[in-house]
C-alpha cells in the first residue's frame, strides 16, 4: 500500500488527499493537531469573537469569516487517515522518513525527511521567496485560546537541522543552503518586530489600528492574511514580556512596555535580534 504524507492541513496541501484515499489507491499520514482542519471543521464563533476583539467593523468581520470558509471549499474533508505527533520514523525498501513536528504555520505541520536521499520536504514550514504566514487559529490544545502561532514558529525555526539535506519547499524553489536562508529569513522577522514596536510607541492599539499603519493598502482578500501577522507577532511580544495585553469592553488594545523591564524568559528566547 502506497502513502501519502500530508505536510500540514492547509487546503491546497490536501485537498484531493480525500478522494485518494477513497480510490484505495493510499493511506494518508498526517499531524494529530491539525485534525480539525483535516476535519474541516472551525469553530465559527472564535473567529468571530477574536475578530471583535480585535476591533474590526462588522463588514471586515463578514469579509474575513466568508473568505475563511470559501478557502475551506477547496479541500474536501478527510474521514480517515494515520494522525502522527512527529518522532515516528517509517522505513521501506532501502529508504527512511523521518517524521518531525514543526508547530507555527499550522499547529500539527510536519517535515519529512528522507535521509537516503538527502532531501527534507518542508510544506509551507520554509519556503524560499514567501516568509511563511502562520494564519491565526484556535489552539487546539487550548480551546478558545489563539494558537501562538509566530512563537512557536521562531521555536521550530531554531530547531531545524537540516545538515546537509537540500529542502524541498511546498511552494517554488528548493533551498540547497538553509543555514544562509534562515538569516536572510530572521532578519525579515527581526524588521517586522521593530515594525509592530514603532507603531505600537505613544498609546496603545488594537489590532485593527497595527493592520491599518503596516499593511495600509492590503486587499479585503488578504485582509485575514494582514490581522494573522499582526496578532501572532503581537503574541510573540507578549511571551516575551515587551508588550501587554489591555481588555476592554469591546476591543482589545495592546500597549508597549519600557524598554528597561524587557527580558527574555528562558526557553522564549527570539531567534532573532529584535
Ligand atoms: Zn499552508
Amino acid at each position: 500500500m502506497e502513502r501519502v504524507l500530508l505536510t500540514h492541513g492547509h487546503q491546497d496541501h490536501f485537498g484531493l488527499a480525500a478522494r485518494i484515499e477513497r480510490a484505495g489507491k493510499a493511506k494518508l499520514l498526517g499531524g494529530r493537531l491539525d485534525r480539525g482542519h483535516f476535519r474541516g471543521t472551525r469553530n465559527g464563533r472564535f473567529l468571530l469573537d477574536a475578530l471583535t476583539r480585535a476591533g474590526f467593523g462588522a463588514a471586515a468581520r463578514f469579509t474575513m469569516v466568508a473568505m475563511t470558509a470559501a478557502v475551506d471549499r477547496f479541500a474536501e474533508p478527510l474521514s480517515s487517515w494515520d494522525e502522527v505527533g512527529g518522532g515516528e520514523v517509517l522505513t521501506g525498501d532501502g529508504w527512511s522518513v523521518i517524521v518531525r513536528a514543526v508547530p507555527g504555520h499550522t499547529p500539527g505541520s510536519l517535515t519529512f525527511e528522507v535521509p537516503e536521499a538527502g532531501v527534507l520536504f518542508t510544506g509551507d514550514t520554509v519556503l524560499r521567496d514567501i516568509t511563511p504566514n502562520a494564519i491565526v487559529d484556535e489552539d487546539p490544545e487550548r480551546p478558545g485560546e489563539a494558537f501562538r502561532s509566530v512563537s512557536r514558529y521562531f521555536e521550530t525555526l531554531a530547531g531545524i537541522a537540516a545538515g546537509d539535506s537540500c529542502l524541498l519547499t511546498g511552494h517554488g524553489r528548493r533551498i540547497p543552503d538553509f543555514g544562509a536562508h534562515r538569516s536572510r529569513l530572521e532578519s525579515r522577522y527581526a524588521f517586522r518586530v521593530a515594525q509592530i514596536e514603532r507603531v505600537l510607541a505613544g498609546k496603545p492599539k488594537a489590532v485593527v489600528e497595527l493592520c491599518e499603519r503596516i499593511f495600509p493598502t492590503v486587499r479585503p482578500m488578504d485582509l485575514y492574511l494582514a490581522y494573522s501577522e499582526v496578532l501572532g507577532f503581537l503574541m510573540y511580544l507578549e511571551d516575551l514580556e515587551r508588550v501587554e495585553r489591555l481588555p476592554g469592553r469591546l476591543r482589545e488594545r495592546w500597549a508597549l512596555l519600557p524598554r528597561g523591564s524587557w527580558h527574555s524568559p528562558p526557553g522564549r528566547r527570539p531567534t532573532h535580534p529584535g
